[in-house]
């Protein structure tokens, strides 16, 4: 593991910011997720700056680092706090990364008074997130969706293969195909149903397309990670050094529209089902924040092949898999207009993913394509072995059982609604429909991390 304990996961650390210490906040100080805040106080400008969330606080690195707070010596650091994106910052040195942490640690704990002591620096730094505008972490540039939950991707495989839901390749490398980066939105931005082609029955023998909106909307929950430094073209990125080169983790809704993807994802893969929009959580949990909740890879069964050594080489077994558990969350336009909460879908955990981010990663630049700081790469939906583990409608409200055996579900085998508070159902999502998406750590003697929330609205097609 390239991220070691140390004294920044200390669970007895107490911040000065006193709402870091609540046990129920996501943001601790063992955390200190990134994010982008936009400080421009006139309308109409722009003032990005690059903060850490602590406790229902962000602190802005860029005062912090101003007052030459993060030490003489920090020149690259420095430097990569003035940009208005994570780029610079993630693409340092993993030895950089490691001494920003701690030093911020120090800042905001009784280690050091430099900061708390300065009254007016704090006044300026630290400022509620609450009504903080904030931004997209990275400019990014590539955007890349594997399919790493075996889970789920038996679970589609049975609604369209039932006799042979895993294809022969699933268990030899994590399958992806090339997303779209320039629709990825931030949390909060509302979604809008996109139009495509839509077959009216079950296959062409049916009747030909028809444009129109996505009749089949859906959420996919899934983990990003932004790779930090990057890899020259022409090299590959070396199982071992893997996590060296991921900078940390953020909650992804991969929103789809089912119907347009069952039409056109034959021969090439997702396309138009996909590239309208994907929503990213606003912070980003470095890599090394996670450590004290590293587990096990997935246990593979005996059955499955073993990857082949340039994916696993050296690998630790013992800690390549992240217990981040994860849930969704949906609140329909009426449940908000009449005050009810939302209610909870589905819980899963990264634990449950066949192949480890850094797998991925390297499967990724192993012929050679270069990573660059801030691409995204996403783990596909996250889904468990049970169906309340299930992280999108398609599998949510699907009947079928893949692991019946021998498969009893068929092609658009039945589906039960969920019933909202409201009496609505829904098998697919409707307009005005909010998808929240939520993530945490937790771990007997360390503190709970969280990663905040992802959420979108729907919108109605058209203008
Ligand atoms: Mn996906």
């Amino acid at each position: 593991m390239s991220y070691p304990l140390d004294d920044t996961h200390d669970p007895k650390l107490k911040s000065w910011v006193e709402s870091a210490n609540d046990p129920a906040t996501d943001f601790p100080v063992q955390n200190l997720p990134f994010c982008v805040a936009d400080r421009a106080e006139e309308p109409g400008e722009t003032d990005p700056r690059i903060c850490v969330a602590i406790g229902d606080q962000l602190l802005d690195l860029l005062e912090v680092s101003s007052a030459g707070l993060l030490g003489a010596d920090d020149g690259d650091i420095a430097m990569a706090l003035q940009f208005e994106t994570l780029d610079d910052l993630a693409s340092l040195p993993t030895d950089d990364r490691r001494r920003l942490r701690m030093r911020l640690v120090e800042l905001l704990t009784d280690k050091s008074d430099d900061l708390r002591s300065d009254e007016e620096l704090v006044g300026v730094a630290l400022f509620p997130r609450a009504g903080a505008e904030l931004l997209l972490p990275f400019e990014v540039r590539d955007y890349t969706d594997f399919y790493a939950s075996v889970y789920h991707a038996t679970n589609v495989g049975s609604m369209f293969r039932p006799d042979n839901p895993i294809l022969p390749n699933y268990k030899w490398l994590p399958v992806g195909y090339h997303g779209r980066a320039s629709s990825i939105v931030i949390s909060g931005s509302p979604v809008r149903r996109p139009m495509g082609q839509l077959l009216p029955g079950a296959t062409i023998e049916d009747g030909p397309p028809a444009f129109g909106p996505c009749k089949l909307m859906d959420y996919e929950l899934e983990v990003g990670f932004y790779v930090g430094r990057g890899n020259e073209l022409g090299r590959s990125i070396p199982i071992d050094k893997a996590e060296e080169h991921i900078f940390g983790l953020c909650l992804v809704n991969d929103w789809s529209a089912r119907d347009i993807q069952k039409w056109e994802y034959q021969p090439l893969g997702p396309f138009l089902a996909k590239s309208f929009a994907t929503s990213v959580s606003p912070f980003v949990v470095p890599l090394e924040a996670l450590t004290p909740y590293r587990c096990r890879a997935m246990e593979r069964s005996s059955d499955d092949p073993r990857p082949l050594p340039h994916l696993t080489g050296d690998m630790d077994r013992e800690t390549g898999g992240i217990d981040l558990k994860l849930e969704v969350l949906l609140a329909s336009a009426e449940m908000r207009k009449k005050g009810i909460d939302p209610i909870r879908l589905s819980s899963g955990n990264l634990k449950d993913m066949y192949w480890t981010i850094a797998q991925m990663l390297t499967h990724h630049s192993s012929n050679g394509c270069n990573m660059r700081p801030g691409d995204l790469l996403a783990s596909g939906t996250v889904s468990g072995p049970k169906r309340e583990s299930r992280g999108c409608l398609l599998e949510l409200t699907w009947d079928g059982d893949p692991f019946a055996n021998p498969p009893v579900s068929k092609p658009g085998s039945a589906r039960t609604p969920l019933k909202l508070p409201t009496g609505e159902e829904r098998k697919f999502l409707a307009d005005g429909d909010e998808v929240i998406l939520r993530g945490y750590c937790e771990r007997d003697g360390f503190r709970r991390v969280g990663f905040g929330e992802c959420r979108g609205v729907v919108l109605p097609a058209g203008d």
